[in-house]
């Protein structure tokens, strides 16, 4: 595991592959629909009023405008989300501000509307702030709106319906209040929730991560024994629908001596070579495999016999090139091509190719030796080599 733990605070929708974002988006497009239809009416309602006259026109552009960000923009939605809020927060309270300060009438103007607006913006703040910030904008937005109306309301001059007034607006307080107190609940829920998403995808990819080293040998960057018997095992079922696999046995030819002459490294480097080449000449969706040692395997899915013979035959020829051309070491290799059979078990399979192989190498090295069709069930690993090489037992 990652010695890094996930972050504590997390934006909720920073990548574009966050589940929730088109959740958000679905949401703000009804309450933006709710909100511009909202504008219409107390505009066609109170033509008489000139703040209304004066404020509704800039709040219906922003409603358009913010639709078509969150509609076309998606990318684009929380961060415009938070900057048009944090508007529309400033925006009420000088409303609230302006209606406390035009005397007793004002204070009738703000009701519902613009209560209703600010508990819209606790919801909508929900939303789009990331999660511990939803909470706060929610107590910040009813204590600054409630503070707000109580100053104005007892500073204010003293009417006959003052109390009526105050005793309303604590009913308000009480109602925000409780919208705040969930928000708060919800946004620590969001916030576990969050963490939970992230940590999931981070074991995830580590999990990804560790199956592809599991899979890989080290030293070459092929598949390792393990992949390759999985493979196998695959692609055995797979040749019961009727698609030919083909398998290639590769070792090369007196790499002992390699290492004895030239050293440890440079036939490391070999190997390496080696297994450059086999990837270069094969197919894409062919797996190349270091069994162990100087002994690779190339799985051939769809590939018949004959064209698997072909290929072994251009990689007998373009191995030693290959290596030349990147270590001063000449070497060579023997092959053997085997048919995959249906529903055979990996270790059988590669049995078979492994001692068509050394039949290459008893035929003198540096040559490709073929299952022959129909007596290819008689192939054995020759006595006098199974017990010397760990080829004989490497899968058992
Ligand atoms: P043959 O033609 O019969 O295959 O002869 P050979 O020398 O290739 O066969 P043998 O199996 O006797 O030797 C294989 C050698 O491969 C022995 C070992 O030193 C070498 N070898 C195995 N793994 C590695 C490795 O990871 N790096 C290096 N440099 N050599 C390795
Ligand atoms: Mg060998
Ligand atoms: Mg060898």
């Amino acid at each position: 595991m990652s010695a890094h733990p996930p972050p504590r605070e997390l934006p909720l929708a920073r990548r574009s592959g966050d589940p929730t974002i088109g959740l958000i988006r679905r949401v703000l497009l009804v309450c933006l629909a709710v909100g511009a239809v909202a504008v219409v009416a107390v505009l066609v309602l109170r033509w008489d009023d000139v703040l209304v006259r004066g404020i509704s026109p800039v709040l219906l552009a922003v409603v358009l405008l913010f639709g078509w960000v969150v509609l076309r923009r998606p990318e684009a939605t929380v961060p415009v989300s938070r900057l048009v809020l944090t508007g529309l927060d400033v925006l009420w309270l000088v409303m609230m501000a302006t209606r406390l300060a035009a005397g007793p009438g004002g204070w009738a103007a703000l009701f519902p509307t613009t209560f209703m607006g600010l508990a819209l913006f606790v919801v909508i703040g929900y939303l789009v702030y990331p999660t511990r910030w939803a909470a706060w904008h929610a107590a910040a937005v009813v204590a600054l709106g409630v503070g707000a109306g109580l100053v104005g309301l007892l500073l204010g001059p003293a009417t006959a319906t003052r109390d009526e007034h105050v005793v309303d607006l604590l009913r308000y307080a009480v109602y925000l209040g409780v919208l705040a107190a969930l928000v708060w609940v919800l946004s620590r829920t969001k916030e576990h929730a969050s963490r939970a998403f992230l940590v999931a995808e981070h074991a995830s990819a580590e999990a990804a991560s560790m199956r592809e080293i599991a899979s890989r040998d080290p030293l070459t960057g092929a598949a390792n024994r393990r992949r390759l018997q999985e493979e196998i095992f695959y692609q055995a079922r797979v040749v019961r629908s009727g698609l030919p696999v083909a398998l290639v046995f590769l070792d090369l030819d007196r790499f002992k001596a390699v290492n004895d002459v030239h050293g440890h490294a440079v036939g490391d480097q070999v190997l390496v070579s080696v297994a450059r080449a086999l990837v270069e000449h094969v197919r894409s969706g062919d797996l190349v495999a270091r069994l162990g040692g100087e002994e690779f395997v190339v799985v051939a899915p769809g590939m018949d016999l004959g064209g698997a013979a072909a290929l072994a035959e251009r990689l007998r020829a373009a191995v030693p090139t290959a290596v030349r051309r990147e270590v001063p070491v000449d070497v060579t290799a023997s092959l053997g091509v085997t048919a995959l059979r249906s529903d055979e078990e990996p270790t059988a399979a590669i049995a078979r190719v492994d001692a068509l192989m050394y039949r290459a190498k008893r035929g003198g090295r540096d040559r490709v030796e073929v299952e022959v069709v129909g007596h290819a069930g008689d192939v054995q690993a020759p006595p006098s080599l199974t017990g010397q090489d760990e080829g004989s037992s490497r899968l058992a």
